[in-house]
């Protein structure tokens, strides 16, 4: 919701100070979904905000659940009817909740693997459109009865979050504001295939908020094969970013690194990898996070169990701290890299390839 609005209508009525706290925790703590439901409110000014300000800025129009009904995946629908994934994921069973938002309709980074990244970029959301994720999924577990808190809200779904980065960190400032979603920064992250701008900018703003970097390979040119940006910021760059990091957080830092057979698993690759690591001071701070590719398209192939086990052990084996990340939601397509609303254009020439 737009809470200036909603400050603005409050004031305009005369209301009460407090009242504007109450719409806020109804709204972004509590998931109630209508005016008609905030029954603590006086009904007339119910009827009155109903019509001045829309509690929320997307709509629901499919969720799916995966069998285990450990991912939830909603295609939501904005003011344009264009639409957006967002993604409920409860890691492990007992913990809490996780979403997945988006940041952008589509993206215009264009890595080849990511199919998002087929779509081209749309149109980015505004900060509201993007807190607004949140605030859905709370409503839709208090709404079907979902066990369990949301505390954990990952920007890793469609989109590229520092490429327009000014609706990103006004929605960070959403998520934080113990009036409105109170998340701790601590368990927000930010994803990103490393636009060096944009990092040392969410670095300087945001440094209690987790970052993971999209890496994918160590030397630019397998990086800049499968991250066609890497060109504008080449592994020197982000080298540096990442020791600017540390310096400003000294938190962990997340490196991200899709497997795809053939492209990026080899042992050479492992051993740049390592490298890039250890170039890096405090290599205790970075972590990797291997995910094994979600076939998106037939333009690459998913690595076998034992190839990913094999670079995980590499790199293990000389200081590298190192976990496999498990997907969760394939089932429904709601894993990393498969957030997408209409047929990806996949480039024509290797059309014919076989899906493994
Ligand atoms: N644009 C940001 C955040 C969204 S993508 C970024 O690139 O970091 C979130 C994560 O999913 C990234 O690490 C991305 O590399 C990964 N990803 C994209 N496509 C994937 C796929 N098909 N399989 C597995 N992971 C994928
Ligand atoms: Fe965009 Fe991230 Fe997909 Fe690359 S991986 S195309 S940056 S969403």
């Amino acid at each position: 919701m737009d809470a200036a609005k909603l400050k603005a209508a409050l004031e305009e009525r005369n209301e009460p100070k407090f009242r504007l706290k109450q719409v806020l925790k109804a709204v972004y703590q509590d998931g109630i979904g209508s005016y008609e439901a905030m029954t603590a409110i006086p009904a007339a000014l119910r009827r009155e905000l109903a019509e001045a300000v829309p509690l929320s800025s997307v709509a629901a129009a499919t969720v799916k659940v995966s069998a285990d009904g450990r991912a939830h995946k909603a295609a939501l629908r904005l003011y344009d009817k264009k639409l957006i994934e967002s993604v409920l994921l409860k890691p492990k069973p007992g913990a809490h909740w996780t979403t997945c938002i988006s940041s952008q309709v589509g993206c215009a980074m264009g890595c080849t693997f990511c199919a998002t990244g087929l779509m081209g970029l749309k149109r980015n959301l505004t900060a509201e459109e993007i807190a607004d994720q949140v605030v859905f999924w709370r409503r839709y577990m208090r709404e079907n009865k979902i066990k369990g808190r949301l505390s954990n809200v990952v920007y890793m779904g469609m989109g590229e979050p520092l490429h327009a980065i000014g609706p990103v960190l006004e929605s960070l400032k959403i998520l934080l504001d113990p009036e409105r979603l109170g998340l701790a920064a601590r368990h927000v992250s930010v994803s990103t295939v490393g636009i060096v701008p944009g990092m040392e900018r969410f670095l300087e703003e945001f440094p209690q908020v987790n970052l993971a970097l999209s890496l994918h390979a160590a030397d630019d040119k397998t990086r800049t094969k499968l991250v066609p940006v890497n060109q504008a910021y080449p592994l020197k760059d982000l080298k540096r970013v990442l020791a600017y990091a540390i310096k400003r957080t000294g938190r962990k830092i997340f490196l991200e690194y899709v497997l795809l057979a053939g492209e990026n698993d080899r042992v050479e690759h492992a051993r740049e990898l390592a490298k890039f690591v250890r170039s890096v001071d405090r290599k205790d701070l970075l972590h990797v996070n291997l995910i094994v590719w979600n076939p998106t398209d037939t333009r690459h192939e998913k690595p076998t169990k034992e190839a990913a086990q094999r670079f995980k052990d590499y790199l293990q084996l000389r200081g590298v701290s190192v976990t496999i990340r498990k997907n969760l939601g394939t089932d429904i397509d709601g894993a990393c890299g498969q957030l997408i609303t209409e047929t990806p254009r996949i480039p024509s020439a290797r059309k014919g390839k076989k899906r493994r």
